[in-house]
């Protein structure tokens, strides 16, 4: 393995090592080497890290190997895609209906509570990664369980699936008449995007 490679100049090892670390798993490996074999290469992780963009302090030389291979990574390694949902609860104007909606409250607000549309903006709730922007149309209603009801989701500009749960509690709930409508398989109002407000 070319990072291990001694003869070779510190700059090439440190861009083998890097391509190499392509998840948390690999990451773990080859932190855990660089703790043990790997210290002449922490200088040039970090170096690497910065011309990257990375933000790393000085003192990230002295960081778990793990930690330093993951941050010198930079931004455009697939494992620092975030897989959980980020809870983010803001008011906003529907783009959709036009209505002004107040934050959730007690649970983050994902969709408009009188006509229930959304708009495509995150790839994983709250991440706000997704470019798309196009309105996320209600298609069907779910009563499922503990979750209540689940509002089956279908992007109008990319096709994109999605689930939400319906906002039964705070102080501004979704509308249940719209609710009803969605749980019968009838469209919600209004059919047309209403514009300003
Ligand atoms: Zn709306
Ligand atoms: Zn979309």
């Amino acid at each position: 393995m070319t990072w291990r490679d001694v003869r070779l100049p510190s700059e090439r090892r440190v861009a083998a090592l890097l391509a190499a670390a392509t998840g948390d798993a690999a990451c773990k490996r080859l932190g855990a080497w660089v703790d043990a074999e790997g210290d002449d290469l922490r200088p040039g992780l970090l170096a690497e890290g910065r011309r990257r963009g990375v933000d790393l302090p000085d003192e990230a030389l002295f960081w778990p190997g793990k930690r330093l291979v993951r941050r010198a990574r930079g931004r455009e390694a697939p494992a620092r895609e975030r897989r959980n949902p980020i809870r983010r609860d803001e008011a906003f104007a529907c783009a959709w209906c036009g209505a002004r909606v107040p934050r959730g409250g007690a649970s983050a607000r994902d969709h408009c509570p009188y006509c229930l549309r959304s708009v495509h903006v995150d790839r994983v709730p709250g991440d706000r990664a997704a470019a798309c922007g196009g309105i996320l149309q209600p298609t069907s209603g779910t009563l499922e369980g503990r979750a209540g009801v689940v509002i089956v989701y279908r992007c109008d500009r990319c096709g994109h699936l999605r689930r939400n749960r319906a906002l039964v509690d705070g102080p501004c709930p979704d509308d249940p008449a719209a609710l009803r409508l969605l749980l019968a398989g009838a469209p919600v109002p209004p059919a047309a995007p209403r514009a300003g407000s």
